[in-house]
C-alpha cells in the first residue's frame, strides 16, 4: 500500500458563467453549453484509509459536522468511493470527512465537487493511477457536472456537461454569492423550461471567444460579463421572485453582471473591485437577512489540478 493514508483536498465551487440549454433528446436529458468558473469557495473533504474493511463499520463512512446531509449512499462522495472499491477491489475501509461551506443545493455544484475531490484523493492513496481521462469517465457516471469538477478552472461544458474545453482562466475576479432560501429542484427546472414559449439562448460562443481574446486583464473581464447569461432564469424567476430581486439588486449595487447558477438558486455578482463587492455584500445583508450571502474570487487553475 501507498505510505501515504490521509489526504485533504480543496473542494471549490463553480458557478456558470453563462448556460444555454441547447436542445431536448428524445429520452429526455437536455444538451448544454456552458462556461464554468471555479471559485475559491471551497469545502474541505479528508479522505483516510482505513485497515479493517471487514470490521464493523461499512467499506465507506461519511462525518458532516454540522450538516443534515445523508451519510450513506444518497451522498455523491460515498458514491465516489463505492465506485473505486468496486472497480478495483480495494480492500480498504474508506473513512471521508466532508467539512461544508458551500451551500447544499445552490447551483454552486457542492455534490458533484466532494464527489471529484473524493476520486482524485481514492486515486492517489490507493495509487491506483487513473489518468485524468480515466477519472474523468469515472466522475462521469456519478454526475454530469463532476468530470467538470475534476478538471476546474474555466472551460467551455457541451453535450450533458461533460465534454470539456478549458479556456484562459478569468483574471481573480471578485464574485459575491446569494443564496435565497428557497429550494430549487433541477428535475422541475428541466421540464418547466420544455414548456417555456420564449425561450433564452445565452451566446455561449460569443462569451466563450470574448474569454480567448488577448486584452488587458479587466478589461477582458468587464467585457465577458456583458456575456453572462442563463436560459434557467425565464423557468426560476417567474415561480421564485425573490432570484430575480437578488438579480437585480445586485446589479443596482453596481455588479457588472448578475447571473443565476446553474437551476439556481444562487445569483452570483461580478464586481469591479472587493470595495464595491464588500458594499454590495454588506447591502445585500441587510436586505436579506436570511440569505446565504459570501464574498469569494475566481480561483485560477492550481498547478495539481492542471491535468486534472
Ligand atoms: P449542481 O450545480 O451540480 O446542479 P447543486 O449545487 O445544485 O449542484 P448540490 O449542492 O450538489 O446541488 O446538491 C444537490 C443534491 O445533492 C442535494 O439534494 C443534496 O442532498 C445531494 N447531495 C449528495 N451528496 C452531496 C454532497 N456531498 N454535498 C452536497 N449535496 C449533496
Amino acid at each position: 500500500m501507498n505510505a501515504k493514508k490521509t489526504v485533504a483536498i480543496q473542494s471549490p465551487a463553480k458557478i456558470n458563467l453563462g448556460l444555454d440549454i441547447a436542445e431536448r433528446l428524445e429520452d429526455g436529458y437536455h444538451i448544454v453549453r456552458m462556461v464554468m468558473q471555479t471559485l475559491d469557495l471551497c469545502d474541505t473533504v479528508t479522505v483516510s484509509l482505513r485497515e479493517d474493511a471487514d470490521g464493523t463499520k461499512g467499506p465507506v463512512t461519511i462525518v458532516c459536522p454540522g450538516s443534515r446531509l445523508p451519510v450513506d449512499a444518497r451522498n455523491l462522495a460515498y458514491r465516489a468511493a463505492q465506485l473505486l472499491i468496486d472497480d478495483f477491489d480495494i480492500g480498504y475501509g474508506i473513512d471521508i470527512v466532508l467539512r461544508k461551506r458551500i451551500p447544499v443545493a445552490a447551483g454552486l455544484a457542492g455534490g458533484s465537487g466532494n464527489a471529484a475531490a473524493v476520486l482524485k484523493a481514492v486515486n492517489e492513496l490507493c495509487a491506483l493511477g487513473l489518468s485524468p481521462q480515466e477519472l474523468r469517465a469515472r466522475g462521469k457516471k456519478l454526475g454530469a457536472d463532476v468530470p467538470y469538477c475534476l478538471m476546474q478552472g474555466t472551460a467551455l461544458a457541451e453535450g450533458i456537461g461533460e465534454q470539456l474545453t478549458p479556456l484562459p482562466d478569468l483574471t481573480k475576479g471578485c464574485v459575491l454569492l446569494c443564496k435565497p432560501m428557497v429550494r430549487v429542484s433541477t428535475r422541475w427546472a428541466y421540464e418547466a423550461w420544455d414548456e417555456v414559449k420564449d425561450q433564452l439562448h445565452p451566446d455561449i460562443d460569443g462569451l466563450a471567444a470574448c474569454l480567448r481574446e488577448d486584452a488587458a486583464p479587466q478589461e477582458r473581464l468587464i467585457k465577458a460579463a456583458s456575456y453572462c447569461a442563463n436560459s434557467f432564469e425565464p423557468v426560476i424567476f417567474p415561480r421564485f421572485p425573490i432570484v430575480r430581486q437578488m438579480k437585480e439588486t445586485m446589479l443596482k449595487l453596481g455588479a457588472v453582471a448578475a447571473v443565476m447558477s446553474g437551476s439556481g438558486p444562487t445569483v452570483f455578482g461580478i464586481f469591479p473591485d472587493e470595495e464595491r463587492m464588500s458594499d454590495a455584500a454588506v447591502r445585500m445583508h441587510r436586505v436579506y437577512p436570511n440569505a446565504f450571502v459570501a464574498e469569494t474570487h475566481v480561483r485560477q487553475k492550481q498547478k495539481q489540478d492542471r491535468d486534472g
